[in-house]
Protein backbone atom coordinates (compact mmCIF):
# COMPACT_ATOMS: atom_id res chain seq x y z
CA UNK A 1 0.00 0.00 0.00
CA UNK A 2 1.67 3.63 -0.79
CA UNK A 3 1.15 6.45 1.62
CA UNK A 4 -0.86 8.98 -1.07
CA UNK A 5 -3.63 6.90 -2.75
CA UNK A 6 -6.90 5.93 -1.01
CA UNK A 7 -7.51 1.95 0.03
CA UNK A 8 -9.86 0.24 1.56
CA UNK A 9 -9.36 -0.95 5.55
CA UNK A 10 -5.87 -2.08 4.07
CA UNK A 11 -3.43 -2.64 6.99
CA UNK A 12 -4.64 -4.29 10.24
CA UNK A 13 -6.53 -2.24 12.48
CA UNK A 14 -3.82 -2.82 15.04
CA UNK A 15 -1.11 -0.27 16.07
CA UNK A 16 2.49 -0.43 16.34
CA UNK A 17 3.11 -1.97 19.99
CA UNK A 18 5.72 -0.08 22.04
CA UNK A 19 8.91 -1.58 22.05
CA UNK A 20 9.81 -3.69 25.48
CA UNK A 21 11.81 -1.02 27.51
CA UNK A 22 12.01 2.06 25.44
CA UNK A 23 10.42 4.94 26.91
CA UNK A 24 8.64 6.16 24.12
CA UNK A 25 5.67 4.44 22.60
CA UNK A 26 5.15 3.91 18.92
CA UNK A 27 1.62 5.31 19.53
CA UNK A 28 1.28 9.24 19.24
CA UNK A 29 -2.02 11.06 19.81
CA UNK A 30 -3.07 14.21 17.58
CA UNK A 31 -6.00 16.44 18.38
CA UNK A 32 -7.43 18.87 15.33
CA UNK A 33 -9.33 21.98 17.20
CA UNK A 34 -10.69 24.88 16.33
CA UNK A 35 -13.13 22.60 13.50
CA UNK A 36 -16.06 24.99 12.48
CA UNK A 37 -18.15 22.53 11.79
CA UNK A 38 -17.02 18.73 12.43
CA UNK A 39 -19.65 16.13 10.57
CA UNK A 40 -19.33 12.79 12.70
CA UNK A 41 -22.47 11.02 10.80
CA UNK A 42 -23.41 9.82 14.31
CA UNK A 43 -26.44 11.78 15.14
CA UNK A 44 -26.03 10.59 18.73
CA UNK A 45 -22.78 12.98 19.12
CA UNK A 46 -24.64 15.84 17.57
CA UNK A 47 -27.06 17.89 15.57
CA UNK A 48 -29.15 16.70 12.78
CA UNK A 49 -28.74 13.33 11.03
CA UNK A 50 -25.11 14.46 10.11
CA UNK A 51 -23.92 14.72 13.75
CA UNK A 52 -22.88 17.97 13.57
CA UNK A 53 -20.51 19.60 16.32
CA UNK A 54 -19.57 23.72 16.28
CA UNK A 55 -16.20 25.10 16.83
CA UNK A 56 -15.12 20.78 17.53
CA UNK A 57 -12.11 19.48 18.10
CA UNK A 58 -10.94 15.28 17.56
CA UNK A 59 -8.24 13.11 18.79
CA UNK A 60 -6.64 10.66 16.38
CA UNK A 61 -4.69 7.82 18.24
CA UNK A 62 -2.89 5.34 15.82
CA UNK A 63 -5.11 4.85 13.28
CA UNK A 64 -8.36 5.34 14.45
CA UNK A 65 -10.44 8.36 16.05
CA UNK A 66 -9.95 8.54 19.84
CA UNK A 67 -12.71 11.22 21.35
CA UNK A 68 -14.70 14.27 19.47
CA UNK A 69 -16.50 16.85 20.99
CA UNK A 70 -15.99 20.79 21.38
CA UNK A 71 -12.51 22.36 20.82
CA UNK A 72 -12.85 23.79 24.75
CA UNK A 73 -13.26 19.74 26.21
CA UNK A 74 -10.11 18.51 24.11
CA UNK A 75 -7.98 16.29 25.53
CA UNK A 76 -4.05 16.58 26.17
CA UNK A 77 -2.25 15.11 22.99
CA UNK A 78 1.45 14.81 21.77
CA UNK A 79 0.80 17.02 18.89
CA UNK A 80 -1.80 19.26 17.34
CA UNK A 81 -3.23 20.70 14.69
CA UNK A 82 -5.32 24.21 14.83
CA UNK A 83 -8.13 23.54 11.74
CA UNK A 84 -8.31 27.91 12.15
CA UNK A 85 -12.21 26.98 11.14
CA UNK A 86 -11.98 24.75 8.16
CA UNK A 87 -15.28 21.82 8.50
CA UNK A 88 -13.90 18.52 8.86
CA UNK A 89 -15.80 15.81 7.37
CA UNK A 90 -15.35 11.79 6.96
CA UNK A 91 -13.11 11.29 4.05
CA UNK A 92 -15.27 10.20 1.13
CA UNK A 93 -15.99 6.46 0.61
CA UNK A 94 -16.27 6.23 -2.84
CA UNK A 95 -17.90 2.65 -3.31
CA UNK A 96 -17.93 2.22 -7.23
CA UNK A 97 -15.41 2.55 -9.60
CA UNK A 98 -13.47 1.40 -12.99
CA UNK A 99 -9.90 2.42 -12.48
CA UNK A 100 -7.91 -0.68 -13.68
CA UNK A 101 -7.79 0.23 -17.29
CA UNK A 102 -5.61 1.78 -20.23
CA UNK A 103 -6.38 4.07 -23.49
CA UNK A 104 -8.25 6.91 -23.69
CA UNK A 105 -12.10 7.51 -25.33
CA UNK A 106 -11.61 11.63 -25.61
CA UNK A 107 -12.90 11.20 -29.04
CA UNK A 108 -15.91 8.79 -28.22
CA UNK A 109 -16.80 11.60 -25.61
CA UNK A 110 -16.35 14.61 -27.93
CA UNK A 111 -18.70 12.80 -30.08
CA UNK A 112 -21.43 12.15 -27.59
CA UNK A 113 -21.25 15.96 -26.84
CA UNK A 114 -22.03 16.63 -30.67
CA UNK A 115 -25.34 14.27 -30.15
CA UNK A 116 -24.46 10.36 -30.51
CA UNK A 117 -26.17 8.41 -27.93
CA UNK A 118 -24.14 6.14 -24.85
CA UNK A 119 -24.19 2.14 -25.71
CA UNK A 120 -22.66 -0.02 -23.62
CA UNK A 121 -20.96 -0.87 -27.16
CA UNK A 122 -17.80 1.42 -26.29
CA UNK A 123 -16.29 -0.47 -23.20
CA UNK A 124 -14.44 -2.73 -26.32
CA UNK A 125 -12.25 0.01 -26.87
CA UNK A 126 -11.12 -0.36 -23.27
CA UNK A 127 -10.64 -3.55 -23.51
CA UNK A 128 -8.79 -4.03 -26.44
CA UNK A 129 -6.54 -1.09 -24.60
CA UNK A 130 -6.67 -2.91 -21.31
CA UNK A 131 -5.25 -6.44 -22.86
CA UNK A 132 -2.83 -4.55 -24.55
CA UNK A 133 -1.12 -2.60 -21.43
CA UNK A 134 1.46 -4.27 -19.44
CA UNK A 135 0.79 -4.90 -15.58
CA UNK A 136 3.10 -2.39 -14.93
CA UNK A 137 1.15 0.55 -17.10
CA UNK A 138 -2.01 -0.59 -15.08
CA UNK A 139 -1.03 -0.10 -12.27
CA UNK A 140 0.08 3.48 -13.02
CA UNK A 141 -2.91 4.27 -14.48
CA UNK A 142 -4.41 2.86 -11.27
CA UNK A 143 -2.10 4.96 -9.13
CA UNK A 144 -2.58 7.95 -11.05
CA UNK A 145 -6.16 8.20 -10.30
CA UNK A 146 -6.60 6.64 -6.92
CA UNK A 147 -3.94 10.02 -6.04
CA UNK A 148 -6.36 12.11 -8.13
CA UNK A 149 -9.34 11.06 -5.84
CA UNK A 150 -7.30 11.58 -2.97
CA UNK A 151 -6.52 14.89 -3.10
CA UNK A 152 -10.22 15.43 -3.20
CA UNK A 153 -11.24 13.91 0.29
CA UNK A 154 -11.59 10.30 -1.08
CA UNK A 155 -9.94 7.82 1.70
CA UNK A 156 -12.00 4.72 0.80
CA UNK A 157 -12.45 3.60 -2.84
CA UNK A 158 -13.81 0.27 -4.68
CA UNK A 159 -12.77 -0.62 -8.15
CA UNK A 160 -13.53 -3.23 -10.24
CA UNK A 161 -12.65 -5.26 -13.08
CA UNK A 162 -14.12 -5.44 -16.26
CA UNK A 163 -11.99 -4.25 -19.00
CA UNK A 164 -10.14 -7.72 -19.66
CA UNK A 165 -12.71 -10.37 -20.78
CA UNK A 166 -10.40 -13.42 -20.30
CA UNK A 167 -9.49 -15.54 -17.10
CA UNK A 168 -6.13 -14.14 -17.11
CA UNK A 169 -6.79 -10.32 -18.05
CA UNK A 170 -9.32 -10.40 -15.33
CA UNK A 171 -7.52 -11.85 -12.89
CA UNK A 172 -4.36 -9.54 -13.25
CA UNK A 173 -6.57 -6.59 -13.45
CA UNK A 174 -7.80 -7.64 -9.89
CA UNK A 175 -4.32 -8.53 -8.80
CA UNK A 176 -3.16 -4.96 -9.70
CA UNK A 177 -6.32 -3.53 -7.90
CA UNK A 178 -5.99 -5.56 -4.98
CA UNK A 179 -2.77 -4.49 -4.49
CA UNK A 180 -4.08 -0.80 -3.47
CA UNK A 181 -7.15 -1.42 -1.83
CA UNK A 182 -9.19 -4.42 -0.51
CA UNK A 183 -12.72 -3.28 -2.22
CA UNK A 184 -12.26 -5.00 -5.21
CA UNK A 185 -14.62 -5.92 -7.37
CA UNK A 186 -14.99 -9.15 -10.46
CA UNK A 187 -17.06 -7.54 -13.06
CA UNK A 188 -16.09 -9.93 -15.73
CA UNK A 189 -19.49 -9.90 -16.62
CA UNK A 190 -19.43 -5.98 -17.97
CA UNK A 191 -20.49 -6.81 -21.86
CA UNK A 192 -19.56 -10.21 -23.48
CA UNK A 193 -16.39 -10.37 -24.72
CA UNK A 194 -16.07 -9.73 -28.32
CA UNK A 195 -14.70 -13.25 -29.10
CA UNK A 196 -18.51 -14.61 -27.57
CA UNK A 197 -20.58 -12.09 -29.89
CA UNK A 198 -22.25 -15.40 -31.51
CA UNK A 199 -22.29 -17.60 -28.46
CA UNK A 200 -23.03 -15.59 -25.02
CA UNK A 201 -24.08 -18.48 -23.45
CA UNK A 202 -20.75 -19.50 -23.71
CA UNK A 203 -19.31 -16.43 -22.23
CA UNK A 204 -21.61 -16.90 -19.18
CA UNK A 205 -20.08 -20.43 -18.96
CA UNK A 206 -16.62 -18.94 -19.23
CA UNK A 207 -17.32 -15.99 -16.61
CA UNK A 208 -18.78 -18.48 -14.11
CA UNK A 209 -16.06 -21.42 -14.32
CA UNK A 210 -12.61 -20.54 -15.41
CA UNK A 211 -12.67 -16.84 -14.81
CA UNK A 212 -14.57 -16.78 -11.41
CA UNK A 213 -11.57 -19.59 -10.55
CA UNK A 214 -8.89 -16.39 -11.65
CA UNK A 215 -10.82 -13.92 -9.89
CA UNK A 216 -12.26 -15.05 -6.57
CA UNK A 217 -8.45 -14.45 -4.72
CA UNK A 218 -8.38 -11.22 -5.50
CA UNK A 219 -11.83 -9.98 -5.48
CA UNK A 220 -14.40 -9.20 -2.06
CA UNK A 221 -17.67 -8.68 -4.50
CA UNK A 222 -19.02 -10.02 -7.67
CA UNK A 223 -20.83 -7.42 -10.09
CA UNK A 224 -22.95 -7.36 -13.53
CA UNK A 225 -23.91 -5.08 -15.59
CA UNK A 226 -27.24 -6.19 -15.75
CA UNK A 227 -28.52 -4.17 -18.92
CA UNK A 228 -30.29 -4.88 -22.35
CA UNK A 229 -26.70 -5.25 -24.41
CA UNK A 230 -25.61 -6.38 -21.41
CA UNK A 231 -26.34 -9.12 -19.64
CA UNK A 232 -30.19 -9.89 -19.21
CA UNK A 233 -32.37 -11.36 -15.80
CA UNK A 234 -31.05 -14.64 -15.76
CA UNK A 235 -27.38 -14.29 -16.95
CA UNK A 236 -27.03 -11.93 -14.13
CA UNK A 237 -28.72 -14.41 -12.12
CA UNK A 238 -25.97 -16.98 -12.56
CA UNK A 239 -23.27 -15.09 -12.42
CA UNK A 240 -24.26 -13.94 -9.22
CA UNK A 241 -25.26 -16.77 -7.95
CA UNK A 242 -21.35 -18.46 -8.76
CA UNK A 243 -19.75 -15.62 -7.25
CA UNK A 244 -21.81 -15.86 -4.13
CA UNK A 245 -21.25 -19.52 -3.81
CA UNK A 246 -17.45 -18.62 -4.23
CA UNK A 247 -17.72 -16.42 -1.07
CA UNK A 248 -18.07 -12.79 -2.99
CA UNK A 249 -20.48 -10.76 -2.41
CA UNK A 250 -23.20 -9.06 -5.02
CA UNK A 251 -23.69 -5.94 -6.37
CA UNK A 252 -25.07 -4.73 -9.94
CA UNK A 253 -24.96 -2.20 -12.51
CA UNK A 254 -28.68 -1.83 -12.68
CA UNK A 255 -31.61 0.02 -14.46
CA UNK A 256 -29.18 2.90 -15.98
CA UNK A 257 -30.56 3.22 -19.50
CA UNK A 258 -33.82 1.22 -19.27
CA UNK A 259 -36.38 -0.27 -16.80
CA UNK A 260 -35.02 -3.89 -16.13
CA UNK A 261 -34.85 -6.24 -13.98
CA UNK A 262 -31.13 -5.11 -12.43
CA UNK A 263 -33.31 -3.63 -9.04
CA UNK A 264 -34.93 -6.57 -8.39
CA UNK A 265 -32.41 -9.54 -8.46
CA UNK A 266 -30.10 -7.37 -6.51
CA UNK A 267 -32.72 -7.39 -4.18
CA UNK A 268 -33.58 -10.65 -4.61
CA UNK A 269 -29.95 -11.76 -3.82
CA UNK A 270 -29.38 -9.52 -1.11
CA UNK A 271 -26.58 -7.65 -3.16
CA UNK A 272 -24.78 -4.56 -1.05
CA UNK A 273 -25.41 -2.31 -3.53
CA UNK A 274 -27.78 -1.40 -6.99
CA UNK A 275 -25.87 0.72 -8.90
CA UNK A 276 -27.36 3.57 -11.52
CA UNK A 277 -30.80 3.12 -10.41
CA UNK A 278 -31.50 6.17 -13.00
CA UNK A 279 -34.54 4.32 -14.37
CA UNK A 280 -37.18 2.95 -11.46
CA UNK A 281 -40.88 1.75 -11.29
CA UNK A 282 -42.41 1.83 -8.47
CA UNK A 283 -42.00 -1.56 -7.45
CA UNK A 284 -38.36 -0.86 -7.86
CA UNK A 285 -37.89 1.68 -5.44
CA UNK A 286 -40.83 -0.13 -2.76
CA UNK A 287 -38.00 -3.20 -3.32
CA UNK A 288 -35.10 -0.72 -2.25
CA UNK A 289 -36.85 0.66 0.35
CA UNK A 290 -37.55 -2.84 2.15
CA UNK A 291 -34.67 -4.46 1.90
CA UNK A 292 -30.89 -3.91 2.70
CA UNK A 293 -29.29 -3.17 -0.69
CA UNK A 294 -27.82 0.25 -1.23
CA UNK A 295 -29.44 2.61 -4.04
CA UNK A 296 -26.11 3.67 -5.62
CA UNK A 297 -26.44 7.01 -7.76
CA UNK A 298 -23.76 7.87 -10.29
CA UNK A 299 -24.39 11.30 -11.04
CA UNK A 300 -20.82 11.59 -13.47
CA UNK A 301 -22.31 9.28 -15.82
CA UNK A 302 -25.83 11.04 -16.34
CA UNK A 303 -23.69 14.07 -16.48
CA UNK A 304 -21.23 12.36 -19.07
CA UNK A 305 -23.87 10.93 -21.34
CA UNK A 306 -26.63 14.21 -20.92
CA UNK A 307 -29.05 11.30 -19.86
CA UNK A 308 -31.79 11.91 -17.07
CA UNK A 309 -30.88 12.24 -13.79
CA UNK A 310 -31.69 9.17 -10.98
CA UNK A 311 -34.61 10.66 -8.90
CA UNK A 312 -32.96 10.55 -5.23
CA UNK A 313 -35.79 12.43 -3.83
CA UNK A 314 -37.73 9.50 -4.49
CA UNK A 315 -36.06 7.17 -3.03
CA UNK A 316 -35.52 8.94 -0.48
CA UNK A 317 -38.80 9.77 0.79
CA UNK A 318 -39.65 6.01 0.25
CA UNK A 319 -37.19 5.06 2.98
CA UNK A 320 -34.45 4.00 0.53
CA UNK A 321 -30.36 4.19 1.83
CA UNK A 322 -28.71 6.12 -1.18
CA UNK A 323 -25.19 6.19 -1.53
CA UNK A 324 -23.37 8.58 -3.70
CA UNK A 325 -20.35 7.17 -6.24
CA UNK A 326 -18.48 9.20 -9.20
CA UNK A 327 -18.31 5.77 -11.27
CA UNK A 328 -15.11 6.91 -12.62
CA UNK A 329 -14.34 4.64 -15.79
CA UNK A 330 -12.55 6.25 -18.92
CA UNK A 331 -16.09 6.03 -20.83
CA UNK A 332 -19.21 7.05 -19.32
CA UNK A 333 -17.90 9.31 -16.12
CA UNK A 334 -14.58 10.28 -16.08
CA UNK A 335 -14.79 12.26 -13.22
CA UNK A 336 -13.01 11.07 -9.71
CA UNK A 337 -14.33 13.78 -7.88
CA UNK A 338 -17.07 13.14 -5.39
CA UNK A 339 -17.40 16.91 -4.66
CA UNK A 340 -18.89 16.85 -7.76
CA UNK A 341 -21.08 14.39 -7.73
CA UNK A 342 -22.26 16.15 -4.27
CA UNK A 343 -22.92 19.38 -6.34
CA UNK A 344 -24.93 17.11 -9.11
CA UNK A 345 -27.36 15.46 -6.73
CA UNK A 346 -27.97 18.50 -4.90
CA UNK A 347 -28.49 20.35 -7.85
CA UNK A 348 -30.35 18.19 -10.04
CA UNK A 349 -31.42 15.04 -8.16
CA UNK A 350 -33.66 16.65 -5.24
CA UNK A 351 -31.27 16.03 -2.44
CA UNK A 352 -30.68 18.03 0.34
CA UNK A 353 -26.97 18.86 0.96
CA UNK A 354 -26.85 17.47 4.07
CA UNK A 355 -28.33 13.74 2.48
CA UNK A 356 -25.57 14.56 -0.15
CA UNK A 357 -22.71 14.59 2.19
CA UNK A 358 -24.14 11.81 4.39
CA UNK A 359 -24.98 9.84 1.02
CA UNK A 360 -20.98 10.69 -0.09
CA UNK A 361 -19.06 9.03 2.90
CA UNK A 362 -21.24 6.55 5.21
CA UNK A 363 -23.77 5.88 2.18
CA UNK A 364 -20.42 4.70 0.51
CA UNK A 365 -20.00 2.84 3.56
CA UNK A 366 -22.71 1.45 4.09
CA UNK A 367 -23.05 0.36 0.34
CA UNK A 368 -19.11 -1.57 0.91
CA UNK A 369 -20.82 -2.55 4.28
CA UNK A 370 -18.59 -1.11 6.14
CA UNK A 371 -19.07 0.90 9.58
CA UNK A 372 -15.42 1.77 10.21
CA UNK A 373 -15.38 4.42 7.94
CA UNK A 374 -17.73 7.30 6.76
CA UNK A 375 -17.94 8.49 10.50
CA UNK A 376 -16.16 10.21 12.49
CA UNK A 377 -16.75 9.15 16.10
CA UNK A 378 -14.54 7.13 19.13
CA UNK A 379 -13.65 3.89 17.21
CA UNK A 380 -14.06 4.71 13.23
CA UNK A 381 -10.48 4.75 11.20
CA UNK A 382 -9.07 7.98 11.18
CA UNK A 383 -9.95 9.08 8.05
CA UNK A 384 -10.99 12.55 7.30
CA UNK A 385 -10.72 15.49 4.95
CA UNK A 386 -10.35 19.30 6.01
CA UNK A 387 -12.58 21.68 4.11
CA UNK A 388 -11.51 25.49 2.93
CA UNK A 389 -15.37 26.33 4.26
CA UNK A 390 -16.96 26.76 7.40
CA UNK A 391 -19.57 24.36 6.82
CA UNK A 392 -19.89 20.90 4.79
CA UNK A 393 -22.64 22.89 2.91
CA UNK A 394 -20.17 24.31 1.09
CA UNK A 395 -19.45 21.21 -1.31
CA UNK A 396 -22.87 21.98 -2.96
CA UNK A 397 -22.50 25.72 -2.52
CA UNK A 398 -19.30 26.56 -4.24
CA UNK A 399 -19.44 23.51 -6.97
CA UNK A 400 -15.99 22.88 -8.63
CA UNK A 401 -13.93 24.99 -6.11
CA UNK A 402 -11.01 22.49 -4.92
CA UNK A 403 -12.21 22.63 -1.12
CA UNK A 404 -10.19 20.08 0.19
CA UNK A 405 -7.11 21.11 1.95
CA UNK A 406 -6.01 18.35 4.06
CA UNK A 407 -6.36 14.71 3.80
CA UNK A 408 -5.97 11.87 6.59
CA UNK A 409 -6.29 8.44 6.01
CA UNK A 410 -5.67 5.32 8.66
CA UNK A 411 -4.37 8.22 11.03
CA UNK A 412 -1.49 9.29 8.48
CA UNK A 413 -1.73 12.51 6.92
CA UNK A 414 -1.56 11.70 2.90
ZN1 LIG B 1 -19.96 1.23 -13.29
Amino acid sequence: MTPNTPTGAGAPAGRPAATPGSAHSARTTTAITHISTLVTNDPSLGEGPLGLIQDAALVIDGDRIAWVGVTSKAPATDSHLDAAGQAVIPGFVDSHSHLVFAGDRTAEFSARMSGRPYTAGGIRTTVAATRAASDEQLEANLLRYLREAARQGTTTLETKSGYGLTPHDEARALRVAAAHTEETTFLGAHIVAPEFADDPAGYVDLVTGPMLDACAPYARWVDVFCEKGAFDRDQAHAILSAGKARGLTPRVHANQLTYGPGVQLAVELDAASADHCTHLTDADVDALASGDTVATLLPGAEFSTRAKWPDARRLLDAGATVALSTDCNPGSSFTSSMPFCIALAVRDMGMTPDEAVWAATAGGARALRRDDVGYLRPGSRADLALLDAPSPVHLAYRPGVPLVTAVWRGGQRV
